[in-house]
């Protein structure tokens, strides 16, 4: 989104438009206060000895010299006064005013500013100007930044020169988490002297923050989807080398529901290590050119038992010619597999499962591979469609483990396609069946070959 830094932000080329913008009043108006008592002193001298030396009161030789002397005690005091540059009056404002000294400040990414060390404002660039409208140039920064936490380490930095470093937490319309460094340091002054300044750096740790409360949320939900089916595991164990010891056929039934709960923690830890491979390579897109008919049939034979189990008909409706994309084998095999199978599963009650491959257009006008797995079963209702891919998402999750779901399918099969640099496409009629595409982006013909 494009701002637009508001008008008392300096920039590179602001402190000359801003001597420019100076209407002078008088002859001697755009001059800084010291130099102006000066040049009056020195008109008025100027005048007195002329007139002397014209009505023959003073030799034009002495006059010429008492000028000078005068002259020279009138300006020498203010050259000295300014090459200290401690005086903020120089040039009608800070003389850390030097325009390499802005424009690094201005060039800088984060929100970033430079205080002198009483605190005041010397520049400061649009993005600090956005994170904190109040702020002006010449005022002092805490009026502006109202935090305590900012205003503690910013006199803990003035006062001591070493650099500090404070998180906080900003409040405003959007809650942020910000990090803000002070660094004093030592810029050059417009008149060749040095000047110690306060150099302010904020840094927006949100998303990482983000990250975090993400990973936390992830292993919270990864561990307990582990301890669900161990509690269950363990309470067999207890059960069997107890009461149920010398029963034979409690025995075979806990066995098998004990078979069972292992099956889903290894399935579960499957997926879990899959999501991780395809996540660390999700930015090398893969490179060998597949045909995914033959991946599509193996699947769907490999499934045909489950399809039985759950009387359920698999049609294919795949081209004769091969169908190839720049893709990843085993990857491809899992994709397919999880879209199948949650069809197989979920919509069981409709009798038939429909795995189609057409060629087709992306949105941007892109040829792309489209394999559309179709379902007749109860379908999903609307609020859920945009949050099945999330990780450990299920619409129920009573109705997923009873199934010997893990709710990471949906999650990987994005995960996949993300890798492919194709899209899913979820579309669901309640009560007519769910429909899941996954979009592949067509090879090139002359890759393909
Ligand atoms: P799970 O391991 O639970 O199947 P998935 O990530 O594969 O996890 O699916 C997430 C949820 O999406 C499932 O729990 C189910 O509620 C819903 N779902 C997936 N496919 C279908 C489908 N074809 N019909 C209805 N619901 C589905």
């Amino acid at each position: 989104m494009a701002t637009q830094a508001p008008d008392h932000v300096t920039g590179p080329q602001q402190i000359p438009a801003r001597l420019a913008q100076r209407e002078p009043s008088s002859i001697f108006a755009p001059w800084p206060d010291r130099l102006r008592s000066s040049a009056l002193i020195l008109l008025v001298a100027g005048l007195v000895l002329a007139a002397l030396a014209i009505f023959g009161e003073l030799q034009a030789a002495r006059a010429v010299a008492a000028f000078v002397c005068i002259a020279c005690a009138a300006l020498v005091p203010w050259r000295l006064h300014n090459v200290d540059a401690s005086s903020p009056e120089a040039l009608g404002g800070n003389p850390v005013e030097a325009p390499a000294v802005s424009a690094m400040v201005a060039g800088m990414p984060d929100p970033s500013m430079l205080l002198d060390r009483a605190g005041r404002v010397i520049h400061l660039n649009a993005a600090a100007a956005q994170l904190a409208p109040a702020l002006r140039k010449n005022e002092l920064a805490q009026f502006a930044l109202r935090s305590p936490e900012i205003i503690t380490a910013l006199r803990q930095a003035i006062s001591t020169l070493e650099p500090q470093r404070v998180s906080f937490h900003d409040h405003g319309p959007v809650d942020r988490w910000m990090e803000l460094s002070i660094a004093p340091v030592t810029v050059p002054t417009m008149f060749g002297g040095k000047d110690t300044c306060m150099l302010m750096t904020f840094h927006d740790q949100t998303p990482l923050r983000r990250i975090e409360e993400m990973r936390a949320d992830f292993v919270a939900n990864a561990s307990h989807e582990l301890r669900t089916p161990l509690a269950a595991l363990s309470g067999f164990i207890d059960t069997l080398q107890g009461p149920a010891r010398d029963d034979p056929k409690a025995r075979d039934r806990f066995l098998g529901i004990m078979h069972a709960q292992a099956t889903r923690m290894a399935r579960l830890i499957d997926d879990l290590l899959s999501l991780s491979r395809v996540e660390l390579s999700a930015h090398v897109r893969p490179n060998a050119q597949v045909d995914l008919i033959p991946i599509i049939r193996q699947v769907a034979d490999g499934l045909e038992v489950l399809a039985k189990e759950r009387q359920v008909k698999i049609e294919t409706e795949l081209p004769d010619g091969p169908a190839m994309i720049a893709g990843d084998r085993e990857e491809l095999l899992r994709l397919f597999e999880n879209l199948i199978e949650n069809a197989l599963k979920y919509g069981a009650s409709g009798g038939r499962v429909i795995v189609a491959l057409t060629t087709a257009s992306a949105p941007e006008g892109t040829p792309e591979i489209q394999v559309r797995v179709r379902d007749f079963g109860p379908g999903i209702p609307p609020e859920h469609l945009p949050r099945l891919t999330e990780r450990f998402y299920r619409v129920s999750v009573g109705d997923s483990r009873a199934q010997g779901g893990t709710g990471l399918g949906l999650s990987l099969v994005k995960h996949i396609l993300n890798r492919h640099r194709g899209r899913l496409v979820i579309e669901s009629v309640p009560q007519e069946g769910a429909t899941f595409t996954a979009c592949f982006p067509q090879a090139r013909a002359s890759a393909a070959q």
